[in-house]
């Protein structure tokens, strides 16, 4: 495994970390997906991300019974708060300090652990200062509860704001979750320059566009039996962005340079987003264990520029790269 420092700070994660967004509690059952956390560990992934929202909750408590046992110090263990979780009451979402301080605990409970080593603004929240939220982020830091503070899709003026927020507070905002692969770079032009300013590192979610990546999608057929884009539960939703013939063909044209390079195309989709210095972890997802094991290879891959330049051509213009769409794929106001 390949360890990199998590933005400017001292926190060393794992440049392959495992995510259970759609698997756990939802798409995949209770064994597999503790066979797929032990499989993450046996292959050297120390770093496991979650958040209170997936399967409204469940997820985080897979995850916490997949990690009892595991001694503490040796994992980071990530989550976040933002997203509509229980009944979805007017005070069960956002970044206020009423369901900061409550959601903190309830996460601390289900990962049965005494803290997390980081704790995310899943989104950033419109309608809520962003002085009070930074303050109950400071006060979970204070009362250990977290050790350090990221967000997930803040543009680049957001974090510039949380991050003078937070030092002023004393606290570490070090990390951005943004949405990057190959096939969506909407965050280069802006949230890039902008965290290599702050010090803050990008924990990238969907690196294999949620599978696409891997090639198993083919134009013009039916998804394969078990994949994502199968799942009524909630994936075959959220996969869909990416499911359209232009892409699809576009991918397969990476597959002689994935070859070319020894590596599969879903090693080649993860070494790919690690090239950038900027991102200290890509963060996968596994409906198996197999996936964790093949995926991992991709740590410490180096891909040489003129490979990077056939894989910009073979791609073309299926590529998105907009930087407004951070924005956009946000709420503009707070859900509920
Ligand atoms: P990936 O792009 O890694 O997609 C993972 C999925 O792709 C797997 O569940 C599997 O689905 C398929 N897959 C993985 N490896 C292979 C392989 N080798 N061959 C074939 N298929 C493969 O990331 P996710 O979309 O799962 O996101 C990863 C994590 O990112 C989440 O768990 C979460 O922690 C985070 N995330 C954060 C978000 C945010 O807003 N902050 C939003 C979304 C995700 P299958 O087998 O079912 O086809």
């Amino acid at each position: 495994m390949e360890f990199r420092y998590l933005g400017s700070s001292g926190l060393k994660i794992s440049t392959v970390t495992y995510g259970n967004w759609l698997t756990h509690g939802s798409q995949v059952e209770n064994d597999v997906a503790k066979q797929c956390v032990q499989a993450a560990l046996d292959c050297g992934i120390t770093t496991f991300d979650t958040a209170d929202v997936y399967a409204n909750t469940k997820a985080e408590t897979v995850l916490g019974e997949a990690l009892k046992g595991e001694r503490r110090q040796s994992l980071e263990i990530f989550t976040k708060v933002y997203w509509p979780t229980g009944p979805a009451g007017p005070n069960d979402c956002g970044l206020s300090r009423k369901h900061i301080m409550e959601s903190i605990d309830g996460s601390l409970s289900r990962l049965q652990t005494d803290y997390v080593d980081l704790y995310q603004a899943h989104r950033y929240d419109p309608d809520t200062p962003l002085e009070e939220t930074m303050q109950a982020f400071a006060d979970v830091v204070r009362a250990g509860k977290a050790l350090y503070i990221g967000v997930s899709e803040w543009t680049a003026e957001q974090l510039r704001a949380g991050h003078a927020l937070a030092r002023e507070l004393g606290i570490g905002l070090i990390s951005s979750q943004p949405q990057y692969s190959m096939l969506w770079r909407v965050i280069e032009d802006e949230v890039i320059p902008a965290s290599r300013e702050l010090g803050v590192g990008q924990i990238v979610w969907s690196p294999i566009a949620q599978g696409v990546l891997s090639g198993k999608y083919l134009p013009g057929q039916q998804p394969p039996a078990g994949s994502r884009a199968t799942d009524a539960k909630g994936g075959a939703d959220m996969v869909q962005r990416f499911l359209n013939d232009d892409v699809l063909s576009r991918v397969q044209a990476l597959k002689p340079i994935a070859e070319e390079l020894e590596l599969t195309m879903a090693q080649l989709a993860v070494a790919w987003v690690l090239q950038n210095d900027n991102v200290s972890a890509a963060l996968v997802g596994a409906s198996r264990p197999e996936q964790v094991q093949e995926n991992v290879k991709a740590a410490g891959v180096r891909i040489a520029d003129e490979a990077m330049k056939r894989i910009d051509q073979a791609l073309g213009d299926v590529v998105v790269r907009d930087p407004a769409k951070t924005a956009e794929n946000a709420p503009a106001r707070r859900p509920s």
